[in-house]
């Protein structure tokens, strides 16, 4: 049997794995020159590791998909805190009680600052929108402050355009747990992500080949194809195309600690990026004499940039419901990730569904 996966990023190299570990010949397919997706890091001359597709962290509560994973390299336990400046000032995020007691020049304790907030509250009426949602839930201060210019340049859109789940995402706590994310399990791979897609290929059943974008048309040959490739190309854009923000990166290497933590936010509208990322701070058990900063800049994607985040607003969902059922109706094909699916998804989402889909699939064969 002949089977072809389409993108070397976490869906399409978990499938080949496991396929491979059951028996089956695969062929992997990546337009790009390296394996790893938009996961892909490497050393910067001066040592540091690089993620080349924006700052990845690994969290999740899925011990099944960590237990995985981890066979494949070793995971170093790894907290990951973000700063924001704003208005000239730095705040710990997510906003937390030490963000309330700064902003506001108090002392509250948590039901104090639970309180205030409540009383800060806009009431959202019927609107759904992420302003008003951001307005009702944080006040105007901490909303205008953290997320109304943040929300307009990662969007491209006025919050007031926006569905409310983009924020609702964001946790409010109130105590002074600064840590980013929830998940019982944080980690780093030690030597960054693309080791460990190197292991997850490097099976004699695997034949991988890279500079190779391939379309519909090209997977004739094979008996079933399983393509984490964006939904809408594969379709040939026949519907129209699917809408994405993308990245833009400007590198600095500086001497010794630029910013003294991973990632600052720049809140502000007037600043034209979203964030810096410092990534000698990911290792923390390295030390490397001078340190690599990314700026990052989003805008609306073109035909010819890679895409990032799915815009997913009302026309997007339309669109998007077209292409599942085109891909419903696809005999041999199994469409799969963040671009396959047309969702934002993290690390261990992509992983535990490619799991499933591979298992889907080997009871049938
Ligand atoms: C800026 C940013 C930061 C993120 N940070 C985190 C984080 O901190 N933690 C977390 O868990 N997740 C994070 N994510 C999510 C993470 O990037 C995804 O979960 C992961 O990359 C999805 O893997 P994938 O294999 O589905 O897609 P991808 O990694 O995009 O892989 C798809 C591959 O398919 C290839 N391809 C596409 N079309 C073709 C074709 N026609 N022929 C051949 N190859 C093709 C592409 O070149 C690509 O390499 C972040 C995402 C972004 C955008």
């Amino acid at each position: 049997m002949a089977v072809a996966i389409v993108g070397a990023g976490f869906s399409g190299a978990v499938v080949a794995r496991e396929l491979a570990e059951a028996g089956v010949n695969v062929e992997v397919f990546e337009t790009r020159d390296h394996i790893g997706g938009n996961c892909f890091t490497e050393r910067h001359e001066c040592g540091t590791i690089v993620h080349v597709y924006g700052p990845h962290i690994f969290h999740t509560a899925d011990q099944r998909v960590f237990d995985y994973i981890s066979q494949f390299g070793e995971f170093v336990p790894f907290e990951h805190r973000v700063h924001a400046t704003a208005g000239g000032r730095v705040y710990s995020l997510p906003i937390n009680l030490l963000t309330v007691n700064q902003v506001f020049g108090t002392t509250f304790t948590p039901s104090e600052a639970e309180a205030f907030l409540a009383s800060q509250s806009v009431p959202k009426g019927e609107r759904t929108d992420l302003e008003a949602h951001g307005r009702s839930m944080l006040g105007d201060v901490l909303y205008e402050l953290f997320f109304d210019g943040y929300t307009t340049k990662q969007w491209g859109s006025a919050p007031s355009e926006l569905p409310a789940s983009v924020l609702q995402r964001l946790p409010v706590r109130f105590n002074y747990d600064s840590s980013y994310f929830s998940h019982p399990i944080q980690a780093m791979p030690r030597l960054g992500y693309t080791p460990i897609f190197e292991q997850l290929l490097d099976h004699p059943r695997i034949d991988l080949h890279l500079n190779t974008a391939i379309d519909a048309a090209g997977l004739a040959g094979f008996d079933h194809a399983f393509w984490s490739g964006p939904v809408d190309a594969y379709f040939g854009y026949s519907l129209g195309r699917l809408r994405y923000r993308t990245l833009d990166f400007e590198e600095e290497v500086h001497d010794g600690d630029y910013q003294g933590c991973s990632v600052m936010n720049q809140t502000d509208l007037d600043v034209p990026f979203t964030r810096v990322t410092e990534f000698n701070y990911f290792t923390p058990w390295e030390h490397h004499d001078r340190t690599v900063i990314y700026r990052e800049f989003s805008r609306d994607c073109g035909e010819n940039d890679i895409p990032y985040y799915p815009l997913r607003l009302n026309e997007d969902g339309e669109l998007l419901g077209r292409y599942l059922e085109a891909a419903d109706q696809e005999p041999g094909v199994t469409f799969l990730g963040r671009l396959g699916t047309y969702r934002y998804l993290d690390m261990d989402v992509c992983i535990g569904e490619a799991l499933d889909v591979a298992a889907e699939f080997l009871k049938k064969v």
